[in-house]
């Protein structure tokens, strides 16, 4: 079967019954989303949102409670929908007394690929999260940085379509971010869809090209990243300007806000800029400044899930 999803999930539930005293935990309700074969999508919410269960269920390491998921269109309980996935769980342990090599050397036997295509492929992959001179030193000597790039070759051991990351720069430093941030962006041209779990906004906004945000195991929003970011409005600051002509540029519907040296202008289309911006030169005032202003993610993730604190 071929689709344009990698990802398709349909009302995807999942209730989680403790043990003790029947409590139940709904971590995600009700989600459908869909990944288009070939992006990047980034997968962000608090603490708990939800973000690991969903992407659990996806892999049909836990089972939905209610709901569908498919990958490249085929039902991912279907083992064969898994194939085409690698996966980078959050707080993976791999054991600690294997050496590189032989870690990634177990993964990609159970991916199923034959022992010389094994020899070649690790050492390349070693080299390419920047472990070579690291492939026989027992993991318990690796940092988080290196714990995390190996997971990643690991991940990608089968050349997979997809790549599913749980946190994958979590506790990693500046240089590691970097480092797998390359590596993700050298997989770019070769048709791989990247899905990325996170709460690092500004990672998925600089890496991802979609976004979707859960609150409390709810879609919350959804869309592409350059559109949620686009332009809000224009700023003119100015100053010396008459009272009358601020009372006009208020009538006309534009935010005016005393500020330092003067006043800010607040208006949302261009034209509006122009005009403002002639209305006050006209009147012999002067401009200090003008810019655009825009969006960041986190605006949007604060919109999005603490309505209150953006307000
Ligand atoms: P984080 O960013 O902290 O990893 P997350 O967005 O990935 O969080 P989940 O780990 O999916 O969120 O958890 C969602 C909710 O489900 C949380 O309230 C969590 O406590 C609960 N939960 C997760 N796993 C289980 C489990 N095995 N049994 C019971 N509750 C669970």
């Amino acid at each position: 079967m071929t689709t344009d999803y990698a990802i398709e999930a349909a009302s995807l539930e999942k209730i989680y019954r403790s043990r003790f005293r029947g409590r139940e935990i709904k971590a995600v309700s009700n989600l459908t989303l869909r990944v288009p074969a070939g992006v990047k999508f980034g997968l962000l919410g608090a603490n708990g949102a939800g973000k690991t269960t969903f992407v659990k269920m996806l892999l049909a390491a836990v089972n939905a409670t209610s709901g569908s998921a498919a990958l490249f269109g085929r039902d991912s309980r279907d083992p064969e929908a898994r194939r085409p996935v690698g996966y980078l769980p959050e707080n993976h342990r791999f054991p600690t007394y294997l050496t590189g090599f032989s870690m990634l050397d177990f993964y990609a036997a159970l991916s199923g690929l034959e022992s010389r295509e094994r020899k070649r492929r690790i050492p390349e992959l070693l080299d390419l999260v920047g472990l070579h001179g690291w492939s026989d030193v027992r993991i318990k000597k690796y940092s988080k940085g290196m714990l995390q790039r190996l997971g990643l070759a690991q991940a990608l051991i089968h050349r997979p379509k997809l790549l599913i990351l749980d946190e994958p720069t979590d506790g990693v430093d500046p240089v590691g971010r970097r480092h797998i941030r390359e590596v993700l962006n050298g997989l770019m041209g070769t048709g791989v869809t990247i899905f990325i779990n996170s709460h690092l906004l500004g990672e998925v906004e600089s890496f991802c090209d979609y976004v979707a945000i859960l609150k409390k195991g709810e879609l919350a929003l959804e869309g592409k990243i350059a559109l949620l970011l686009a332009k809000r409005g224009y700023r003119v600051v100015t100053s010396t300007v008459p009272e009358r002509v601020l009372d006009e540029i208020r009538s006309e519907g534009a935010s005016v806000e005393p500020v330092d040296r003067g006043f800010e202008i607040s208006v949302v289309s261009r034209d509006e800029a122009n005009s403002t911006i002639d209305k006050i030169r006209a009147a012999g005032g002067f401009i200090e400044s003008v810019s655009a202003s825009t969006n960041s993610l986190e605006d949007v993730f604060i919109r999005t899930t603490e309505p209150e604190m953006a307000a």
